[in-house]
């Protein structure tokens, strides 16, 4: 008897010791490289620890409850996963905790098998995803979208569509980011599966971030999606759409914009304030001469503060290349623009930005513009200058350009009219031209001493 009470006194010592350990870490507001530490302090290998993890996780409320679930989902082994799927049954649950143990399984590598296992799937999944609404309310949109780019990006589209379909049928507006990311998936069957099924998902951000979709090449897609913005038009006039909440409605902050005029690149930070000024900003890097959207990264800044410093630091690093502040219509406009770009040029849009992608669902385009050039395109012959094709190598005067086919065509110089080797000429432009003159290199030192 006595040993027994023993050994729980130790388990409840212990598990004092690892909460007191993750309240003191949520308190002090310790940055995520911290966590590491934490990981050893509380001994996260040990099967005991993990075990306690899941007691704090059921037992208590808010932030500390929520790294318990972040620290079990790296550390679970199947013993912890098999009691939290028990758990999940127990009718004594609230829904709270149950949705976070449903957060748990899910994240959990083992559990994860289960949905891919096509026969119980649906059922199991569907019961599953019920208890995770109440989970996903209260993170961040752009989590939601990454635990699926990470987890879930590397099946087949045949696979995900099962996934997708549970999603959709729990008609939950917390998976749009993920939506978001699938709509514009290089795969139709994809893009026109979520583009259909989008029209069932009544809230008012659907049809934001439908309206707002970038024209795609895919017909069918294209159809569906205006299909689907029809019917959620209409849910909107009887007053079947959820409409977005007007006290957390976040509002544009700044737009900051940094060149690379040499070589096409553009970069835009993109900010709105959340409520409680919490900043969400996106950051992200374009090629205006041919692929449009390169690359793209979200984050949110705790306060106006963290963000300006963000931007300063960016500054401090990149040298030469200045972010300077810019306007929302100017901002909002170059992000059209090189979506637009990428697509016409036949690329998929970057995942990543397609889940950023909604800083600018209730962003309406600028009808001004600006007039910088996007898409690069031979001055002489009118072919799309491609960068990352072996089309042989163009010549770039700032955003003027002359494809290889229309280089070899030069062989004489306009001067004086003698062969010329166009690699050894000397090239001289204009931007109001269609044409780039080829000189000899004795033309040229003419032109350079006008007096000899
Ligand atoms: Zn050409
Ligand atoms: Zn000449």
């Amino acid at each position: 008897m006595a040993k027994i009470d023993d050994s729980l006194v130790q388990r409840f010592k212990k598990r004092s010791k690892i909460h007191d350990l993750l309240k003191q870490f949520v308190e002090q507001k310790c940055p995520l490289e911290e966590l590491q530490k934490l990981k050893k302090q509380i001994k996260l290998k040990d099967q005991i620890t993990t075990q306690l993890l899941l007691d704090i996780m059921m037992e208590e409320e808010g932030e500390v409850s929520n790294l318990a679930l972040l620290l079990l989902s790296e550390c679970a082994t199947p013993k912890v996963a098999q009691s939290a799927e028990r758990l999940l049954n127990s009718p004594k649950l609230s829904d709270i905790h149950r949705s976070r143990l449903a957060a748990f399984l899910l994240l959990h590598q083992e559990s994860r098998q289960i949905f891919m296992k096509s026969k119980e799937t649906s059922q199991f999944l569907e019961k599953f995803l019920y208890f995770l609404d109440a989970f996903w309310q209260q993170i961040d949109p752009l989590d939601v979208g990454r635990i699926w780019l990470e987890d879930y990006n590397k099946l087949r589209a045949r696979e995900k569509i099962s996934i997708l379909k549970a999603l959709f049928s729990t008609g939950s507006a917390c998976y749009l980011p993920i939506y978001s990311i699938e709509l514009g998936s290089p795969h139709v069957s994809l893009s026109r599966f979520v583009a259909d099924q989008l029209s069932n998902v009544d809230h008012e951000n659907t049809l934001l971030m439908l309206q707002s979709f970038p024209e795609l090449k895919d017909t069918a897609t294209r159809i569906a999606i205006e299909h689907s913005i029809k019917v959620l038009k209409k849910k909107r006039r009887n007053g079947e759409l959820e409409l977005r909440s007007q006290k957390k409605l976040p509002a544009f902050y700044r737009a900051f914009v940094a060149e690379e005029e040499s070589a096409g690149f553009l970069s835009v930070i993109f900010a709105k304030k959340l409520p409680e000024d919490h900043i969400r900003f996106s950051f992200t890097l374009i090629d205006r001469w041919d692929q449009g959207i390169l690359s793209c990264y979200g984050d949110l800044a705790e306060d106006l503060k963290s963000f300006n410093q963000i931007v300063e630091m960016l500054n401090e690093q990149s040298g030469l290349i200045h972010y300077y502040k810019v306007n929302r219509d100017y901002a909002v406009w170059i992000l059209r623009n090189a979506e637009a770009l990428s697509i016409e040029r036949g690329y998929s849009l970057h995942p990543e930005y397609l889940l950023c992608r909604c800083l600018l669902w209730d962003e309406s385009p600028s009808k001004k513009d600006y007039g910088l050039l996007f898409g690069m395109e031979c001055c002489e012959c009118g072919a799309p200058i491609r960068m990352n094709k072996s089309q042989g190598n163009a010549w770039m005067l700032g955003d003027i350009a002359l494809c290889s086919q229309c280089i070899k065509k030069k062989k004489t110089c306009e001067h004086c009219g003698r062969p010329i080797i166009p690699e050894k000429a000397y090239a001289l432009a204009r931007a109001d031209m269609d044409h780039i003159t080829l000189i000899c290199e004795s033309c040229y030192k003419d032109t350079q001493n006008p007096n000899e």
